[in-house]
């Protein structure tokens, strides 16, 4: 970690722009058919996901970069007691409203996966961190933090866009100016994450990789599945927090 990956004016792990595009966008972040339609339409896929590998219901769970509050909500739907933390004001707000709609109680605070693993180190049972390290300056930080947050045991989970040609023809030139799923400038080739450094930075931290799987889209049928052998756009990540071995 460089210092000039951090954001100089405040010293931590933030891009201020990155959170300012989803603050302008986050009232819309409950309408299915807005430019929250992939996450969506990608969420019971993953929440699914999740919880057949390591079932939530009952465990301490942490949403990194939560925004609105869709994984957060399908998460305490299962029976997970979950805090939600992000950095942007607005999506938290949303969040913190549509939780009274859903009738469920999330603990909502805007900070850093950082900040919060300081105060409070391995204190969950499941982290998850899905679609936010390709939007921070260092996300091999971010990972660090996770490995922090989760308790000896634990489940920690990611999911981010690959780096190649493919990733950037679907995930950028195909849904931000053919399809129009997303708007224009949304995300940045460059920070998208290959799984072999996302790997390194997994070991570096102290977790041990599980298993990793893609989520593809068809164009043709606007569906998403799972799929283990088509990790090139878009990934979901596995891996476990080794029981102390003295
Ligand atoms: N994880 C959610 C939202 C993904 S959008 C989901 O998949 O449904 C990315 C979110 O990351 C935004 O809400 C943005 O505000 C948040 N974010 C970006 N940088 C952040 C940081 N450094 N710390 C915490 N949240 C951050």
């Amino acid at each position: 970690m460089t210092d000039s990956t951090q954001n100089s004016s405040t010293g931590i792990n933030v891009d201020p722009g990155e959170v300012a595009k989803f603050e302008a966008l986050a009232s819309r972040w409950w309408d299915p058919n807005s430019e929250f339609k992939p996450l969506h339409d990608i969420n019971p896929l993953r929440a699914n996901w999740i919880d057949t590998k390591a079932p939530v219901a009952g465990s301490q769970l942490v949403d990194v970069g939560c925004g609105g509050g869709l994984l957060a909500e399908a998460m305490t739907q299962r029976g997970a007691h979950v805090t939600g933390i992000d950095m942007g004001e607005a999506p938290l707000s949303v969040a913190k409203l549509h939780q009274l709609e859903s009738g469920l109680t999330i603990n909502y605070r805007q900070m850093t996966a950082e900040q919060l693993a300081e105060e409070a180190p391995e204190s969950f049972d499941r982290v998850t961190c899905m679609e936010m390290l390709e939007h921070v300056p260092d996300p091999a930080a971010v990972i660090q933090a996770c490995a922090r947050l989760v308790k000896p045991g634990g489940q920690v989970f990611f999911s981010t866009l690959n780096r190649n040609p493919k990733a950037y023809l679907f995930a950028i030139i195909g849904a931000e100016y053919v399809m129009n799923l997303l708007p224009r400038g949304t995300h940045e080739y460059s920070k998208f994450i290959r799984p072999s450094e996302m790997g390194q930075w997994i070991r570096e931290a102290g977790l041990e990789m599980r298993e990793i799987v893609g989520m593809t889209y068809n164009p043709l049928t606007k569906r998403y599945r799972l799929n283990p052998d088509d990790v090139s756009v878009n990934y979901l990540v596995h891996c476990e927090k080794p029981h102390d071995t003295q």
